[in-house]
């Protein structure tokens, strides 16, 4: 792996799975999108689809299931139905980075052997259970509490806005926990808890302004009895590992971001070219010529975050500083890019079969999700040791 990526320049097999991705959003994606959109439905078709192509395998190595990729070939598929669809996408990158990666960094031989083959096919789903009431961008502030006893931790409390968390195909969530007090400290640890666990509930489903087709549940917890060997990683360590994938989890969150704000470029060049207005094609104004320029220089600068991003940390190198500005940049790119193309494509794009109304409904929670934008701004000052 190199540790420089270029826009201009993509390696050969990053390119390919880029172009065959790219084909089934919109062979496959697309004429489903507005439907799912419109009737809040879970796209199974579409999941399924992903499965068969290896997608929920991408970076993990052949012998847990996947197919032997790395970060960057998921952060190019999800830039790819990013474009087309953001909550397909989204159940993506949180079925991976957020669901399996987690096992795969921090699980024992035994939860890797039970779980990733099941994960990494695509055959199930697992949520990643951090926030809670009272736990969002101060995420330490969990609750929810997991007591041992006997050979089990009985866990108690609730979680909320959870993706993945409640489909058919959904058979883990791994939540953090309270598991102790050291000197005061919240000591917080991670459990994975099988979605069949008596006590564990998956309430209704949110009324979302967007991602209407991606899956988002709140979550109890009553008496939920599992067994101690679900502890994930080390006791005590669950916190500090939540934050190592939501660090990677950025890149990938700014990479379907980067695919919005270019969904938005693209529809809104084809868009100017053929509307007519007195009596020439709209992009023949400068206005919104220079107004397109603009957005396609916010998705090109977006782009090139997540890129330097990625390479440092395929690398192996330190990536929280640049992870952090790649999502910013790129959140707000898609937010910025979609509110233009709304405006270009005047009346229809506030009417929500248009691709363009659905990423203005769809890009707000990239400023929000995976980290706020004003969580990002705090961990590059804190880089910058302010
Ligand atoms: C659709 C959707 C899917 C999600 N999926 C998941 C998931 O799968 N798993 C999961 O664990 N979570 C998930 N989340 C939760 C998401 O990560 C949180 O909503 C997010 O981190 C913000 O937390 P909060 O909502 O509690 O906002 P709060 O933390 O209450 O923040 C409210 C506002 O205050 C600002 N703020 C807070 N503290 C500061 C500060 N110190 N300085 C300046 N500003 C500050 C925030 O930036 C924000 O603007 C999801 C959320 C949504 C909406």
């Amino acid at each position: 792996m190199t540790d420089y990526l270029s826009t201009g320049s993509l390696p050969e097999e990053y390119r390919q799975l880029a172009l065959t991705v790219r084909d089934f959003a919109q062979q496959v994606v697309a004429p489903v999108s507005a439907k799912h959109d419109a009737d809040h439905s879970f796209p199974y078709e579409v999941v399924a689809g992903m499965a068969d192509m290896g997608l929920f395998g991408l970076p993990f190595p052949e012998e847990f299931g996947g197919m032997g990729g790395d970060y960057f070939a998921l952060c190019l598929a999800l830039e790819e139905l990013g474009k087309v669809d953001q909550s397909v996408a989204i159940t993506l990158e949180a079925g991976v980075s957020l669901g399996a990666m987690p096992i795969y960094r921090f699980g024992n031989d035994d939860q890797r052997a039970e779980w990733l083959p099941q994960l990494t096919s695509g055959q199930a789903l697992a949520g990643f259970g951090l926030t809670e009431p009272d736990a969002g961008s101060d995420a330490g502030g969990t609750r929810t509490t997991a007591v041992e006893d006997g050979d089990s931790w009985v866990i108690n409390g609730s979680k909320q806005f959870i993706t993945n968390s409640g489909t058919d195909i959904t058979r883990l969530v791994t939540v953090t926990a309270v598991t102790g007090n050291n000197g005061g400290k919240k000591e917080i640890s991670t459990i994975l808890v099988p979605t069949s666990t008596p006590g564990f509930v998956a309430e209704p489903a949110y009324n979302k302004v967007g991602w209407n087709a991606s899956d988002t549940h709140p979550l109890s917890f009553t008496d939920v009895r599992v067994p101690r060997e679900n502890l994930l990683g080390e006791r005590g360590r669950g916190y500090a590992n939540f934050l190592r994938i939501l660090d990677e989890g950025r890149i990938a969150i700014a990479a379907l971001a980067v695919g919005a704000a270019q969904g938005c470029v693209d529809e809104s060049v084809r868009y100017a070219g053929e509307r007519q207005a007195f009596g020439q094609a709209i992009g023949r104004n400068q206005a919104i010529a220079f107004k397109i320029a603009r957005m396609e220089a916010r998705a090109h600068t977006a782009r090139t975050a997540y890129y330097d991003a990625a390479a440092l940390m395929l690398a192996g190198k330190p990536f929280k500083k640049q992870a952090s500005i790649a999502k910013m940049v790129a959140s707000e790119a898609a937010m910025d890019n979609a509110r233009d193309a709304t405006q270009i494509f005047g009346g229809n794009g506030f009417m929500n079969e248009y691709v363009v109304s659905r990423h203005y409904r769809d890009s707000k929670i990239l400023e929000i999700g995976e980290g706020t934008t004003e969580v990002q701004l705090m961990l590059i000052a804190r880089e910058l040791g302010l």
